[in-house]
């Protein structure tokens, strides 16, 4: 914590579950495709990996992915500390892009952490991502479903097609007057 820079810049922090496709959402948000290393990097894996973009106006944080099954248990214990720390304390913290698979069910790990950030009072975005695997029909059902297990609207994102790209670019700029 004491590594994190004191500007003030306001940040966004990403959370998902391993896999959910946050690499691949921070690529698209940034029009790159290699800032954010779609591989898994042993070490990386408990790291907080700071973006500035937006000319220096906004800072985007990824935290590490959790709940991934096959992580080292040494690495599971130590999602907690530095990412647990982060999400509490965090002054600079306007909003949490709370990533969740359109695909799947709304899942028990994914609502616990949206209670747990809610509880610090933090500002949520829940982000629904590879929406361009739902079809025409199923995209209402999602969002209904999602909606109602989060207590939230869900915005759509593809990393293959942009979806929702202009939309998500929108909340970052504005983050400093989402709260
Ligand atoms: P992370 O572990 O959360 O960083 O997930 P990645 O960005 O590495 O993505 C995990 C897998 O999901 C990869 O195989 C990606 O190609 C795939 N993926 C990510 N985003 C999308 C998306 O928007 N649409 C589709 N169809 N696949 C995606």
């Amino acid at each position: 914590m004491g590594d994190l820079p004191q500007d003030g810049v306001p940040e966004i922090a990403l959370v998902g579950r391993s896999n959910v496709g946050k690499s691949s959402l921070l690529n698209t948000l940034a029009g790159q495709h290699n800032l954010a290393r779609t591989s898994r990097t042993p070490g990386r894996t408990r790291l907080l990996n700071l973006f500035t973009v937006n000319g220096g106006l906004v800072r985007l944080v990824d935290c590490p992915g959790y709940g991934y099954a096959k992580a080292a248990r040494h690495e599971r214990a130590g999602w907690g500390e530095l990412v647990e720390a982060y999400l509490s304390e965090r002054e600079a913290l306007r909003l949490v892009l709370l990533l969740v698979d359109a695909r799947l069910k709304p899942q028990a790990p994914d609502r616990d952490m949206a209670g747990w950030l809610r509880r610090r009072g933090r500002a949520l975005q829940l982000v629904a991502t590879k929406w361009d695997r739902l079809s025409g029909n199923e995209r209402p059902v999602a969002r209904r479903e999602l909606e109602a297990a989060f207590a939230a609207t869900p915005l759509g994102f593809s990393s293959v097609n942009a979806e929702g790209r202009e939309a998500l670019r929108q909340a970052v700029v504005h983050c400093d007057q989402s709260r």
